[in-house]
């Protein structure tokens, strides 16, 4: 995969068809062999490929293996409610996770394979360019920002990072699945939704010079891998959207049949 300075510079329609050319790739990803072997689907993500707010979960649970779509259970809910608290509908904003496969029994995403999944991720942001991402509890945060300190002293405190060629804001805040079972922490999740309609009216942060930015040629280390051929016959469809102003949106349940480019836009739920 070759990413150049110039596709910063592209359309949303365009960006969009490279994001569908990216869960095609994942939905038939076989990096991490325990998860390709038990998982039902692959969850790429959903929602608005041209969102101003991108939301990074953990890893799909039950629900969200079953139906292709991430933050489908009782956590998604809390999310959709929260966001409708603060007058956002979850079709405006793209939602993704820092694994795409469920991993077995819900345990905890294993260092290797949020290594394997994280050029799916890193792709995500640079194809979407949101102008805010919200971390959702430890994984996405300590992964997005490549620093071991925890959810509980970050939570709530904006900062701007530059993930690949942009520089975005970055919001953690608790995950929603944890503020399920303790009412403290829900009411510290609210306090912290209420502040995203303000970071988000401060629009884009200043963006690095592309003479800053090293131009990345080839498959880098975080890059999602080739797709193998021979996979795609097994693979089984996710969710995506697109468009800041009715750009479109990518995210829809999964289907039972392989994903390929021309079927993309239907299985993906493009509008
Ligand atoms: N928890 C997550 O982190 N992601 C989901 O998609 C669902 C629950």
């Amino acid at each position: 995969m070759t990413t150049s300075s110039a596709e910063s510079e592209l359309p949303a329609a365009e960006r969009r068809e490279l994001l569908k050319e990216v869960y095609v790739q994942a939905s038939v990803c076989t990096r991490c062999p325990e998860l390709a072997a038990t998982r039902k689907s692959v969850v790429f993500g959903a929602g608005n490929a041209n969102a101003e707010l991108m939301f990074v979960g953990e890893a799909p649970g039950a629900s969200e293996d079953e139906q292709g779509v991430p933050f489908v259970g009782r956590a998604g809910k809390l999310l959709e409610t929260l966001l409708g608290e603060i007058g956002i509908e979850r079709k405006d904003v793209f939602i993704a996770n820092v694994l795409k496969c469920r991993p077995p029994g819900n345990r905890d995403p294993l260092p290797v394979e949020i290594e394997n999944c994280q050029g799916y991720l890193r792709r995500q942001v640079e194809l979407i360019q949101p102008t805010v991402i919200c971390t959702l509890g430890n994984f996405s945060t300590k992964l997005l920002r490549g620093d071991p300190t925890g959810i509980t002293r970050l939570h709530g405190q904006p900062e701007v990072l530059t993930l690949g060629r942009r520089a975005v804001r970055l919001y953690p805040i608790f995950h929603p699945a944890a503020a399920l079972y303790t009412p403290r922490m829900l009411d510290t999740l609210r306090e912290d939704f209420v502040r995203l309609p303000e970071l988000l009216a401060l629009g884009a942060p200043e963006q690095p010079s592309l003479q800053e930015i090293p131009e990345i040629d080839g498959t880098e280390a975080g890059d999602p891998p080739e797709a193998p051929a021979e996979a795609e016959a097994e693979s089984r469809s996710v969710a995506a959207g697109a468009g800041r102003q009715g750009g479109g949106d990518v995210g829809e349940p999964a289907q039972a049949s392989a994903p390929d480019q021309a079927s993309a836009p239907d299985q993906l739920g493009l509008f």
